[in-house]
C-alpha cells in the first residue's frame, strides 16, 4: 500500500523530494488526482506508462505554476495563448502548443505538440512551486478505468505499484480538464470539460473572429471525434460492472433486462430516485463533482449498472462524453451480445 500524506509542509516536502528522485506520487488537482513524474525525466514519465498500462501513444499533460513556466516547453507563447491563459489560468483548461526540443518524446507520445495546464488546487500549486520544475501528469488511474477523486480511489486503484499519495480532500471540479488544441487557424476542443466552448467563444470573441467552433476533430482526434456510432467509442472512464446509459423511460426495462441474468443492478439516477442505487445533482456542476466517486462506489456494490441520462445541451457536454466512453462496449461486445447483455438500442 502506498502512504498517504496530509498536505502539511512536511507532507508537500516528502512528495517533492521523491518527485525530484525521479519517482511518482499522486497529487490532487481541482480536476481530478493526477500521476506526476518530473516532465524532463524520460525515465521517470516512462514509469508513468508502466503503472498506469497506458498505450504509449496517448500523449501526457503537462502541469506547470503559469506561462513563465510554460514558457521554455513550447517554441512560442502566441498570443490566443497569452489571452486564453489569462481568462482560464490557474484552472481545468489545458492548452496544446508547439513543444520546444527539451520536451522528451515520451510526453508527447513522438508528437510536435505539448498540451500544458496550470493547476488551481492549492496542494497542486504549492508542490510545483516547491519542486520548481514541470509535472507530467495523467490522472492517477489504470488506463481506461474511472479516475480517482480522492487519494481512497487513488490507494485502490495504484497503491500496490506507487509509494506515495498527497491527500488533497475530493476533488472539486471531479473530471478532466478541456483539451483546447491552438496550435491551428482554429482552436479546436480535443476534449470537453467544465470549461465549455461557449466560455471559451465568449473570452474570445472581442478579439479574435475565428468561424464557430468545429465541432470536435473527426478520427485520430486525441479522445476521439463526434459520435457515430457508440459501438465506435473509445472506452475510457469505465465502471469494470456492465453499464448502460439509459433515458428515464428505459430504466425500468434496462433493470429487469440485466437483472433476468441474476445479475446486482444499481441505478445512477438523477434527482429522482430509482431504488437501488446513488443519486446525483441535477445541475452539470454538482453531478461532475459526484460522478466517478459515484461509479467507484456502484462498482463495489453491483454487476451492472444502468445510468440515467442527466441532461442535454452545451453545458452538459462534458458530462455526457464521460457516460458516453463509460458505457461504450469493450473487447468483451461479442460475448456481452451473445449473452444478451447489451441493450439492443445500441
Ligand atoms: P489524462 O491522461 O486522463 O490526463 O488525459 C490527458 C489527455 O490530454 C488525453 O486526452 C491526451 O490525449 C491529451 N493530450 C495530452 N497531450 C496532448 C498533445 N500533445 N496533443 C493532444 N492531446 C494531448
Ligand atoms: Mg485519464
Amino acid at each position: 500500500m502506498a502512504r498517504i500524506l496530509a498536505p502539511t509542509d512536511e507532507g508537500i516536502r516528502q512528495v517533492t523530494a521523491a518527485l525530484a528522485g525521479g519517482e511518482l506520487a499522486a497529487f490532487p488537482t481541482e480536476t481530478v488526482y493526477g500521476l506526476g513524474a518530473l516532465a524532463l525525466n524520460p525515465a521517470a514519465v516512462r514509469t508513468i506508462f508502466e503503472v498506469k498500462g497506458r498505450p504509449p501513444s496517448n500523449p501526457i499533460i503537462v502541469h506547470v505554476l503559469g506561462l513563465d513556466e510554460a514558457a521554455p516547453l513550447v517554441t512560442s507563447i502566441p498570443p490566443l495563448a497569452q489571452h486564453l491563459a489569462n481568462a482560464f489560468w490557474p484552472g481545468p483548461l489545458t492548452l496544446v502548443l508547439p513543444r520546444s526540443t527539451i520536451v522528451p518524446d515520451e510526453v508527447t507520445a513522438g508528437g510536435p505538440t505539448v498540451a500544458l495546464r496550470s493547476p488551481a488546487h492549492p496542494v497542486a500549486r504549492a508542490l510545483l512551486a516547491a519542486l520548481g520544475k514541470p509535472v507530467a501528469a495523467p490522472s492517477a488511474n489504470r488506463s481506461s478505468e474511472v479516475s480517482p477523486t480522492t487519494a481512497a480511489h487513488v490507494q485502490t486503484a495504484l497503491g500496490n505499484r506507487i509509494g506515495l499519495i498527497l491527500d488533497g480532500g475530493p476533488c472539486t471540479i471531479g473530471i478532466e480538464s478541456t483539451v483546447l488544441d491552438i496550435t491551428g487557424e482554429v482552436p479546436v476542443v480535443l476534449r470537453p470539460g467544465s470549461i465549455s466552448r461557449e466560455a471559451i467563444e465568449a473570452v474570445l470573441k472581442p478579439s479574435y473572429s475565428f468561424p464557430p467552433f468545429p465541432p470536435r476533430l473527426g478520427e485520430g482526434g486525441a479522445e476521439g471525434g463526434p459520435l457515430r456510432s457508440p459501438g465506435l467509442l473509445e472506452r475510457h472512464y469505465a465502471p469494470r460492472s456492465i453499464a448502460v446509459l439509459a433515458l428515464p423511460e428505459q430504466i425500468e426495462a434496462e433493470r429487469a433486462r440485466l437483472s433476468a441474468h441474476g445479475l446486482r443492478v444499481g441505478v445512477l439516477g438523477v434527482s429522482l430516485s430509482w431504488g437501488e442505487g446513488l443519486l446525483l445533482p441535477a445541475d452539470p456542476e454538482g453531478y461532475a463533482r459526484g460522478l466517478y466517486a459515484a461509479l467507484h462506489e456502484l462498482d463495489a456494490r453491483f454487476d451492472a449498472l444502468v445510468i440515467e441520462a442527466p441532461g442535454s445541451g452545451p453545458a452538459w457536454e462534458a458530462v455526457l462524453d464521460r457516460l458516453r466512453r463509460a458505457t461504450a462496449r469493450g473487447d468483451d461486445k461479442p460475448e456481452r451480445e451473445a449473452q444478451g447483455l447489451l441493450p439492443q438500442q445500441g
